[in-house]
């Protein structure tokens, strides 16, 4: 300590530079507590859970380098693994080895029907729930959660479901006009978590009349928001959203510190 004190004294040019790292330091510091004082009055900010369904292997994975520079972590749950290449499948092992979680779709994606006899549901079950699923486990995917193909949710096959998954999502997602009335609801049928929920597909309508900035002030205020796609594309197709539109909503999220999480994570 001592021989510090007179080295300050002897060298002027060393201790001017001591002062300033000093107050570098103190500038961070106080960077720091800004960035903690994002979230005023003890507020926690709410969670963004992205869920992307279907098949799009190849498009979800061009766009790791943006998951990754914007610390996010996406749910994908996988439709129709049967048809996929070696390729396809690596991808997907590696989207999960890298805090992503690959959930299931159905194999064949057919929507559930309401009017199916017992024959029928045992058929679904056997097909296109229990064989689909087991491809996915062996080659080292860990399914924890099932969301159905298209806009249908029966209770009759619910129960069938929960015995097979930790959390089992419906497809009631809100689009623009939905949106607009801020519903919430809860996506998983047996659990009260309220999220708002809103379906990024159709060419991008929540990037205009300020949905974006709903979605971000809601998050901001504690709101849990879930938010649905399929695949990021200019090209104008259903179900698809632009990519310029959907990172510019990411990275405003991002950058105001409001955490992403997965469906198992957000439940854990
Ligand atoms: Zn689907």
């Amino acid at each position: 300590m001592g021989s510090e004190h007179r080295s300050v004294s002897k060298y002027p040019l060393l201790a001017s530079f001591r002062g300033f790292f000093l107050a570098c330091s103190v500038i961070l510091f106080l960077n720091a507590c800004e960035k903690e004082k994002k979230f005023p009055e003890g507020k926690v900010p709410g969670k963004l859970v992205l869920v992307c369904d279907d098949w799009n292997v190849d498009n979800w994975y061009s766009y790791l380098d943006s998951f990754e520079k914007y610390d996010m972590a996406l749910t994908f749950y996988v439709s129709h693994f049967h048809t996929m290449s070696p390729e396809q499948k690596a991808k997907l092992l590696d989207l999960q080895d890298r805090g992503h979680e690959i959930a299931y779709h159905t194999l064949h994606h057919i929507p559930w029907n309401t009017n199916y006899t017992q024959k029928e549901i045992d058929d679904y079950l056997r097909v296109e729930i229990d064989s689909g699923v087991a491809l996915l486990r062996n080659e080292g995917l860990l399914i924890n959660c099932f969301s159905f193909p298209g806009e249908v949710y029966d209770s009759a096959i619910f129960q069938h479901l929960k015995d097979r998954f930790a959390h089992v999502r419906t497809s009631h997602f809100g689009y623009f006009e939905y949106w607009k009335r801020r519903r919430e609801f809860s996506l998983m049928p047996d659990k009260d978590q309220p999220f708002r929920s809103y379906a990024l597909d159709n060419a991008s309508l929540f990037a205009s009349d300020g949905n974006g900035e709903m979605i971000l002030a809601d998050l901001r205020a504690g709101t849990n928001v879930a938010l649905l796609f399929h695949s990021l594309t200019y090209e104008k197709q259903p179900y698809t959203t632009n990519p310029a539109d959907f990172f510019g909503l990411i990275k405003e999220v991002h950058d105001a510190g409001i955490p992403f999480s997965t469906v198992s994570g957000f439940y854990r």
